[in-house]
């Protein structure tokens, strides 16, 4: 494959946080589908990342050390890639902890409220199941699913988990220009993960919303991603040239937990190219590229 075809994927979660892969198995599994660059982006850890960046020595692919968090914006939490932490600093292992932290305190009172309803499920079993120290409520959907109260992901958070579900319970989060103003400061860049599922009444109010995301310490937009539509792409593509802010692709791949993202494809199934790369490479100033 010639360099200009090389193919990218900036989104991926290992057994570190809801994966269910190692980082050592998706930089193995990105290697043999001809991935040359590779961000291991687990929620609210980096726990992952010196395996996956060992593989990728060993593999020969460039690999970028990031991470994911969920923030608080004026139109409620999103997510926030951090892509680029070489060094993180001690403010920035600081923040991640206070958001493990919260986790720690909510996944007791989720499970809680899962017993109250009737459901027998105990923290213990979630915890075998995550494996890893980042516990999230994909790994209760999954002990949901396990003793069948449940048959997949989607009637677990539609009936019990996502925010109006009825057994949720909240988790601290930091705001956005905090998130992004600690990772600017460890050399990373904060880039907002899928736009798309964010749910806007149309493109104007998108625009408007990151413009304000922006004035935050915002300095990128994941467009090339699984489950955002052409269209979505196309304006994501408009927007962030009009703003100046840098593009970014990724699959937001996690193995069987979520089939339907699979690594190295974005928008419509396609392969990522280098090229919604090349403005994060050029703001890292990554020194050593194979390409
Ligand atoms: P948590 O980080 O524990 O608050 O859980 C949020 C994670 O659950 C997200 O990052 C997704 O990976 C997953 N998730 C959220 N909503 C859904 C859904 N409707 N179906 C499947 N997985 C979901
Ligand atoms: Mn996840
Ligand atoms: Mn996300
Ligand atoms: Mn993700």
């Amino acid at each position: 494959m010639n360099s200009d075809e090389q193919i990218i994927d900036l989104h991926t979660h290992s057994t570190a946080s809801d994966g269910a892969y190692t980082p050592g198995q998706i930089v193995q599994m990105a290697k043999s589908i001809g991935i040359g660059l590779l961000a291991l982006t687990d929620h609210d850890t980096i726990d992952g990342i010196s395996e996956a960046a060992r593989m990728a020595e060993f593999s020969g692919i460039d690999f970028i050390p990031g991470f994911e968090l969920s923030v608080k914006t004026d139109k409620g939490a999103v997510h926030l890639l951090g892509l680029g932490v070489y060094n993180p600093s001690a403010e920035l292992e600081t923040l991640l902890e206070r958001i493990r932290k919260g986790r720690r305190e909510r996944n007791p009172r989720i499970i809680r409220n899962l017993n109250e309803l009737g459901y027998n499920i105990t923290l213990s079993e979630v915890r075998e199941l995550a494996g890893g120290e980042v516990i999230g409520r994909p790994h209760i959907a999954q002990a949901l699913i396990r003793h069948g109260y449940v048959a997949d992901y989607n009637e677990a958070f539609k009936r019990f988990l996502n925010s109006n579900g009825a057994a949720y319970s909240h988790r601290w989060r930091p705001d956005i220009a905090y998130a992004c103003e600690v990772i600017s400061n460890s050399g990373g860049i904060p880039i907002l993960a899928h736009p798309g599922l964010i749910g806007f009444s149309g493109f104007d109010e998108m625009e408007a919303f990151i413009t304000r995301l922006k004035a935050s310490g915002l300095r990128g937009v994941e467009v090339h991603y699984s489950h955002h539509s052409r269209e979505q792409h196309t304006q994501l593509l408009r927007i962030a040239k009009k703003l100046d802010l840098i593009i970014s692709g990724g699959s937001d791949f996690h193995g069987a937990n979520h089939p339907e993202a699979r690594l190295g494809r974005g928008t419509d199934g396609e392969f990522i190219s280098i090229e919604y790369a090349r403005a994060l490479l050029d703001q890292l100033h990554v020194a050593q590229l194979r390409y």
